[in-house]
Parts: C-alpha cells; structure tokens; sequence
C-alpha cells in the first residue's frame, strides 16, 4: 500500500509511519512542524519506501499518482500546543478534515481520522463506550481541540455516507512514550522531566482526576490493525489501566528515584475528572489489546528523556527553566 500520513513528524505520526513501513508499505509523511519535529524522522533519511512533503494540511494538499490511504495525525494535541494555537487547532481539525476527504474520494483511497477521547468531554458515562455522545463545553477553552475532532468526526461520517468514502475513525486515549516533546505539557512528559530534573511534579488540582495512560507501541499497533481490518464507526483505542494523577506522580518519583517533592498548581478549566476507554470493540472487531503495563512504558520512556536530557537536542521552549503547563 502507499498511504500518506498528515502530522508525520509528530510523536504519534511518527511511530505510526515506522509501522507502516515495517511491514513494507510506502509512506509519504506530511507536517508543518508546528508542533513536530525533523528528528522524529531523522532516522528514516534513506529509507526509499518514505518521502516527505512539508506543507500546512489546512490548505489544499496535491499528491501525484495513486495513493491507498490518508491518515490524517496533524494536530496540536498537548492542552499547551491548542491553547496556544487555537485557530490552527480549529483550521486543521475541520478544514483540513474536508481537504483530504476530498482528495481521498479522488483518489479512491481509505481515509482515517485520529479523533480522541476529548470528543467525551468530562465524561459523566465512565469507562466511555463509543455510543456515549460526551459531555463537552462547547466554547470553553478546550473547546478548540474538542469542537474540532467532533467536527472532524462529522464530516469523515459525511463523507462516508454520502460519497460512500471507506472510512476510520479512532478515539486515541492519553498516549505516551519516546518522541514526546520534553516540555509539551502533557502529564507523563512533565512528571519524568522534571523528575529527572530534580523540580517539582506539578500536580493540577488535588491528583484525584483520573487517565489511562497507553504506551505508544500498543497505540500504533491499534490503530494499524483499526485501519486494516476495521469499520467505519468511532473505535476507541487505549489502555483501560486507570490511575489517579497522584498515582502516576508516585510511580515517577519510583522509577526515577527522585525525591523531588510534589507542587499543586490550579486545575484548567473543564479538565476531565475520569477517562478510561472501553475497548470492547476493538477487542472484538480487531483482536487487539495493549500489552504494556504502565510501569514497564513508564520506566522506557524515562530512558529516553535521560538519553534527550543528556544530549544537545532541545527546543527554545525546552530550554526554558519552568514549565510551562500551569500558564494554562
Ligand atoms: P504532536 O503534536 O506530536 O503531532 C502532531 C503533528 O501534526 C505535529 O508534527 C505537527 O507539526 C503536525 N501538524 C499540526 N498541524 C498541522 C498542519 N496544519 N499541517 C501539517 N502538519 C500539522 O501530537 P501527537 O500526540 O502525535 O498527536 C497526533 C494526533 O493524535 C493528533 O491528531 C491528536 O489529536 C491525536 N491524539 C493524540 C493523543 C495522544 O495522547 N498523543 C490523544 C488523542 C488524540
Ligand atoms: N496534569 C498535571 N500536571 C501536569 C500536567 C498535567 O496534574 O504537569 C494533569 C492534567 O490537569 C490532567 C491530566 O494530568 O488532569 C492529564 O493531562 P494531559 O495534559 O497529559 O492530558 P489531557 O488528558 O488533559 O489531555
């Protein structure tokens, strides 16, 4: 097959390009590197199944000859990266989304849509199953992330019902692990970082709020198998291992043996109190279910931001001495 791949240089992206090409596929990787980055690609210099195209997706994408599949990942998707860039958060979840529907249905091609576990909003059905609509604040400052993978959703269904384009859709729930940005904000990137930095773990709110955290080799690994054997309704993929928020702090300060002592900052604005996903449909339909338990892709992940920390590889942001999260 030969499928591109929007947000290529992303975290997500870029391990889902490396599946792809495993398995002998052709990928050509798409990104404006608003919140990616080169080196998650870097390895694959003289792959020849891969190229790369760096354009914003949120304009028009040509691509030449045939293609099999869209897999449409770019998206600001750390709190800090949408609040930050809220109208290309809103631009590349709806505008975007009607592009590559469009050049999917030229193409002939399946077009799959990463959505997220923030289109349940601050659940009040708990695990979430796919039937449950959510409970979103539509103009709250999430509501640029959230509003848009719901749009996103709407028109992948459109498009699939009424230009009959075979389509995917996956609620991707918290996913970490190597290809993190050290300093994108997001819990398990903070709590390491700073672990290893001897700060303070930032915890928002009192650390009862809850996420289940899935590592990013069973991610890809989901979303592979949703986009070869599964059906055109919403699919959730994620670890169903939930833990508070203070737990994950604790196993951090475990594995890292860090004595760094824990910081309570304000909770965002309509931050979900739980989220677990239900994956008895992915279980079923496609056979699939994470393997890796938290401590495990916890302690894997540390290696690698010990391994980013000791090298010279650092963004501006990156460089900054606080982190940024609790400017949310
Ligand atoms: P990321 O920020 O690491 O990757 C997103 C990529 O998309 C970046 O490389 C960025 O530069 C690119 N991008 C953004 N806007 C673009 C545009 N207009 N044109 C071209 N490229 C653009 O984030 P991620 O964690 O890898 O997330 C990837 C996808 O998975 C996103 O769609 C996100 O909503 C979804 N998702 C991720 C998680 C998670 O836990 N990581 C959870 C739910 C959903
Ligand atoms: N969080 C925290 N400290 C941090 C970063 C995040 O306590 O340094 C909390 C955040 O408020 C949320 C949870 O951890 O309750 C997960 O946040 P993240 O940004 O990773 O993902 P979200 O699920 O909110 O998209």
């Amino acid at each position: 097959m030969k499928v591109v791949i929007t947000g290529a240089a992303g975290f997500v992206g870029s391990h889902l390009t490396d599946r792809f090409l495993r398995d002998g596929h052709e990928v050509i990787g798409v990104d404006n590197f608003v919140t990616g980055h080169k080196e998650n690609l870097a390895h694959l210099a003289s792959e020849s199944r891969f190229s790369f195209v760096e354009a914003d997706v949120s304009e028009p994408l040509k691509v030449a000859g045939p293609i099999d599949g869209i897999l449409h990942f770019a998206s600001p998707a750390s709190p800090i990266d949408y609040l930050e860039k809220p109208f290309a958060t809103l631009k590349v979840g709806s505008f975007a989304s009607h592009y590559l529907c469009d050049l999917a249905v030229e193409k002939g091609a399946r077009y799959f849509l990463a959505s997220t576990s923030e289109v349940y909003g601050d659940p009040l059905v708990h695990p979430q199953v796919e039937g449950y609509w959510g409970n979103c604040n539509p103009n709250g400052p999430r509501s640029v992330y959230d509003e848009a993978k719901r749009y996103a959703e709407a028109v992948t269904m459109a498009y699939h019902r009424y230009h009959n384009l075979d389509t995917r859709i996956v609620r991707i729930f918290n996913t970490y692990g190597p290809r993190m940005q050290p300093r994108d904000g997001r819990v398990v990137s903070n709590f390491i970082v700073q672990a290893l930095n001897g700060e303070p773990l930032t915890i928002y709110g009192d650390g009862t709020q809850t996420r289940s955290f899935c590592y990013v080799d069973d991610e890809v690994e989901g979303l592979y198998q949703l986009f070869m054997k599964g059906d055109s309704q919403p699919t959730n993929i994620g670890n169903p291992d939930e833990y508070t928020v203070s737990e994950l702090a604790t196993i951090v300060k475990e594995l890292t043996s860090s004595n760094a002592p824990i910081e309570f900052r304000p909770l965002p604005q309509d931050d979900p109190k739980v989220r677990k996903p239900d994956i008895t449909r992915a279980r079923a339909m496609l056979g699939w279910e994470p393997k890796v338990p938290v401590r495990e892709g916890v302690a894997r992940t540390i290696e690698y931001f010990r391994t980013l920390l000791g090298s010279s590889r650092m963004t501006p942001r990156d460089a900054q001495g606080e982190l940024v999260g609790s400017a949310r």
